[in-house]
């Protein structure tokens, strides 16, 4: 390891400033971790550093891999996969001062932006130009940069897509300290090697990503919120089947178990529209007129009733569906104190109910509540694996021998996920936290070939190591 001699920090100090470079371990702290809870994976970095252009990226680039010193880039922190945690003895690269809006081009409705700018602050340029950006993490202080770093998703990728249809041009430094320009405002290319696609979900292993462009859609305008419970999520999952084979997709389509729900009622002390059954689906449905979405919200209602649902619940006013997506969005925030770990699986949707009843046989094996809600039209399953006893949506004591059952769930979770064809992160990625299970996911063959591209793209290892794969085999 090289040590931090005074010599470098004044080195990383006059190519940033003395606004851009943090060294006191109280200011080192918040960037010892992301969203991920456990504690164990935290790690302080030598030093954050704060560069303010992509000259200065470059410049700390490449005096990092003359002296051989670890790098790992930092967007908003907002990740589920612990891979912004600082790599051993290395500093870590925060892109926020490089947030500026560069363009919002009204012709080829596309914009670029800074790989620093908050997803939040996007959204908002984007709706000002009356356009539409469908993917969306939940966190909106997410970063561009980053968003791109993990192929993020969220609700709407049923209908759209997830980050990576898209991503159309990046400005990316590369671990010699080389700035190469990929894509542009293009929406075909077809010229040689997809570099751009290799960096989509790289999670700062293969470079500093620090300019993003992507393409940009119509507004679609006009939105309805349904909710739809059901005695179970069998009959819930299959009604979402028999929907897209009727040819209608809805924006978004996310079932949730009621016993999470309640959690998320507690929290906010608001009420989910549906009292009856196990389970709901939400869907949002989009169009550009009302008489389009009320035609295919009827559609939806017709498909549902067949399927078994027990009510089907409008929410037409701009309040009331905001409150909706508020109760099923904070799921997450509202199991948090007591969870572990939030898994990610993503499945052809038809193995869902399947999956879904493994996750509840594992949860009375192991004797941990294994909370589980998702997107249900792509296959995109999030169960939250807790560490405490939940009661009526209260979060309750802690659970003896939590550690090693949630382990065994996990390893369980993860075993059902892969024997259905699907895989162990559909949005959040690999990081520290899943990486032990990705051989076993994709195999040793297609690890081999991962490794093979990290050692010649960043022969140094200076690039967020250790995250998504080891360097060598374990
Ligand atoms: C409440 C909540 C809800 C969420 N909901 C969703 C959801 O619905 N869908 C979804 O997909 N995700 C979701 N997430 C996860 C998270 O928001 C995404 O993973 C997000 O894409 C991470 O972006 P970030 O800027 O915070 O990245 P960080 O957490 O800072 O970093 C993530 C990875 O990207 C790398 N990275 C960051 N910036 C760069 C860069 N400029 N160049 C190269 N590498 C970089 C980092 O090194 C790291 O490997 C949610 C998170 C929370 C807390």
């Amino acid at each position: 390891m090289v040590p931090m001699s005074a010599s470098w920090v004044d080195e990383l100090r006059s190519i940033v400033g003395e606004g851009g470079l943090l060294v006191e371990e109280a200011d080192l702290e918040g960037f010892s971790h992301d969203e991920t809870a456990t504690e164990e994976i935290r790690r302080l970095p030598r030093a954050v550093v704060k560069p303010a252009s992509e000259e200065q990226v470059a410049q700390i680039v490449r005096r990092c891999a003359e002296l051989g010193i670890p790098i790992t880039p930092r967007g908003g922190g907002t990740g589920l996969a612990g891979a912004c945690v600082p790599s051993p003895g290395g500093i870590v690269m925060s892109l926020e001062r490089l947030n500026g809006i560069l363009e919002v081009d009204l012709h080829n409705h596309t914009i670029t932006a800074q790989a620093g700018v908050p997803m939040g602050v996007l959204f908002e340029e984007v709706k000002k130009a009356k356009l539409f950006f469908p993917p969306h993490p939940g966190d909106e202080s997410a970063f561009v940069g980053g968003v791109v770093a993990t192929n993020a998703g969220g609700a709407r990728a049923v209908k759209y897509g997830t980050v990576k249809r898209f991503l159309t041009g990046l400005r990316v430094v590369m671990s010699d300290g080389e700035t190469l320009e990929l894509g542009g405002k293009l929406l075909k290319s077809s010229v040689g090697y997809n570099l751009m696609g290799m960096m989509i979900g790289s999670e700062g292993t293969l470079g500093i990503i620090t300019r993003v462009t992507f393409s940009l859609l119509a507004n679609p305008g006009c939105l309805q919120t349904l909710v739809v419970p059901f005695d179970t999520i069998d009959q819930a999952t299959a009604a979402v089947e028999q929907l897209l084979n009727r040819g209608i997709t809805p924006c978004a389509a996310e079932f949730v178990e009621h016993a999470a729900i309640r959690c998320a009622e507690q929290l906010l002390k608001k009420s989910w529209p549906a009292r009856q059954g196990s389970a709901s689906l939400m869907f949002i449905l989009d169009g550009t007129g009302e008489d389009e979405v009320t035609a295919a919200a009827e559609a939806v209602a017709a498909v549902m009733e067949a399927g078994g649902a027990l009510d089907v619940l409008l929410a037409e006013h701009e309040a009331k569906q905001a409150e909706i997506l508020e109760i099923r969005s904070m799921i997450y925030e509202a199991l948090r104190p007591g969870a572990v770990e939030l898994f990610d699986v993503s499945l052809p949707r038809s193995e869902i109910p399947g999956h879904v009843r493994r996750v509840h046989e594992l949860e009375r094996e192991h004797g941990i509540p294994l909370p589980t809600y998702g997107h249900a039209a792509d296959g995109n399953v999030h169960t939250q694996s807790m560490r405490v006893s939940i009661e009526d949506g209260i979060l309750g004591a802690p659970i003896e021998g939590w550690r090693e059952k949630h382990e065994a769930a996990r390893a369980g979770i993860y075993a059902d996920a892969i024997a259905r064809g699907g895989v162990i992160s559909g949005e959040h990625g690999i990081g520290l936290v899943k990486k032990d299970f990705l051989a076993r996911n994709v195999g040793e063959g297609a690890v081999a070939v991962m490794r093979a591209i990290k050692r010649a793209l960043d022969p140094k290892g200076i690039l967020n190591p250790g995250k998504i794969f080891d360097l060598e085999r374990g």
